[in-house]
């Protein structure tokens, strides 16, 4: 049997040319409008996104029939209708494991940026001012971090705070195995007791109705004095308006927030990224070479495991498919 894929997006090549090498016939379609991706979706066995293309209530009937799976390289798929892709029978499918890596060393490189004002510096000195006396920094060795969330994420980026001398603290309700040999070292503690003790506040919990504004101005009073909160997860765990309060009225609680996510993206107000104190990064936590390859790759395995033996791996729908 023949199958036909739609790569929207800049999937990386590696994971086309494995869809190709199963003779599973591509069409890469980046920068496609919705109304161009709902012309051609009928002709589609599975359409491929990363996170630019929306996947649309739209697109997803316009595929009906042929339609089975739409795959994301990546994590989040927010920007796939998951509702509608459940009521016209669409599978649709993550690959969570490529980005780890890289996220893990992005919410570690903002707590070093933030610790040593590398981001405030590198500005001066483009400026040309060698202004020696505002960059005293601080150490990361031997500060408390506090990883909300013990998922593959959380884990990796507690792991790597652990070599730099710290004591990592974790929340995370649901983690069912706290013997598990990957979290030697980590304590896990509630959430009052992270928030107060932790000198460095690392978020990598997904968004739920839970996790929306976790990170709140009455959260954030319960913090430390001189407190770095990173947020690589999700827009909106943490209330921006609230933040930006907190930054505003409260000098000495931040020595600095990074964000690499957004509760709008791109921000439609550009205060907090502008805020002298927040280091801001435009959403880019999987975006290297190593995990755009591993996602691309994942997820046209998973891919070709669907069609072929109608194998639905990371598949997030399953329990909600109407036919
Ligand atoms: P994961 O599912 O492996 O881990 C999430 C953990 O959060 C789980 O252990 C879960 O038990 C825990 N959790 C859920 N609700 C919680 C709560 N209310 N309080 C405390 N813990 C809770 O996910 P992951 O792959 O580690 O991803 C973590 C986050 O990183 C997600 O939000 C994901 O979307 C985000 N992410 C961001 C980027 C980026 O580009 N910045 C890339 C990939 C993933």
């Amino acid at each position: 049997m023949s199958f036909k894929v739609l790569v929207c997006d800049s999937v990386a090549k590696k994971g086309v040319e494995y869809l190709k090498s199963k003779g599973i016939e591509c069409v890469e379609a980046n920068g496609k409008t919705e109304d161009e991706i709902v012309a051609m979706a009928g002709e589609f066995d599975a359409i491929i996104v990363r996170s630019a293309t929306k996947i649309t209530p739209k697109i997803l009937s316009a595929g009906v029939p042929k339609l089975k799976v739409v795959g994301r390289a990546g994590v989040g798929y927010d920007n796939i209708n998951v509702e509608a892709a459940s009521e016209n029978g669409v599978v649709v499918m993550n690959s969570p494991f490529g980005s780890t890596i890289s996220v893990a060393e992005l919410a570690i490189a903002l707590a070093f940026a933030i610790s040593r004002k590398i981001h405030l510096a590198d500005a001066k000195m483009k400026k040309n001012v060698w202004d020696k006396k505002s960059f005293m920094g601080n150490e990361v060795n031997g500060k408390t971090v506090g990883i909300i969330g013990g998922g593959r994420i959380g884990v990796e980026t507690g792991k790597r705070f652990k070599a730099f001398n710290t004591r990592v603290l974790c929340y995370d309700p649901y983690y069912v195995n706290k013997e598990d040999r990957r979290l030697m070292g980590f304590e896990f503690v509630d959430f009052d007791t992270l928030i107060s003790q932790s000198d460095i506040i690392s978020l990598h919990v997904p968004k739920t109705k839970e996790t929306t504004n976790m990170i709140n101005l009455e959260v954030i009073k319960k913090m430390k004095d001189k407190v770095i909160l990173i947020n690589c997860a999700r827009g909106g765990i943490i209330n921006e308006a609230e933040l930006l309060e907190a930054l505003n009225t409260m000098p000495d609680k931040f020595l600095g927030v990074g964000l690499d996510v957004f509760e709008n993206e791109p921000p439609v107000k550009w205060d907090i990224v502008n805020h002298e104190k927040v280091c801001a990064t435009p959403h880019v936590g999987a975006s290297t070479k190593e995990a755009q390859q591993l996602v691309a790759v994942q997820i046209c395995e998973q891919i070709v495991e669907a069609l072929t033996k109608n194998n639905f791996v990371n598949a997030v729908n399953l329990d909600k498919i109407k036919k």
